[in-house]
């Protein structure tokens, strides 16, 4: 006659997540922000594009441009 203990499993733990990083994207020069990456030009300002080997990706919106840099033609 065994009595099965039920563990109730409501709560998860809660978990830190690591803070969004949309900071470092943007460098202070004087009195001026400079952004270190481009914007996407579907989502607009504040969605950046990721830059990995030399084209650029939206996380969004899955847009992709190849930039010129690096390969000079
Ligand atoms: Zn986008």
């Amino acid at each position: 006659m065994g009595k099965k203990k039920i563990v109730k499993k409501g709560k998860k733990p809660h978990k830190n997540q690591p803070t969004s990083k949309k900071y470092s994207k943007y460098q202070i020069e004087g009195d001026k922000i400079k952004r270190t990456l481009k914007f996407c030009p579907r989502c607009g300002p504040g969605v950046f594009l990721m830059s990995s080997k030399g084209r650029l990706y939206c996380g969004k919106c899955h847009y992709t441009e190849f930039s010129s840099e690096g390969k000079k033609a």
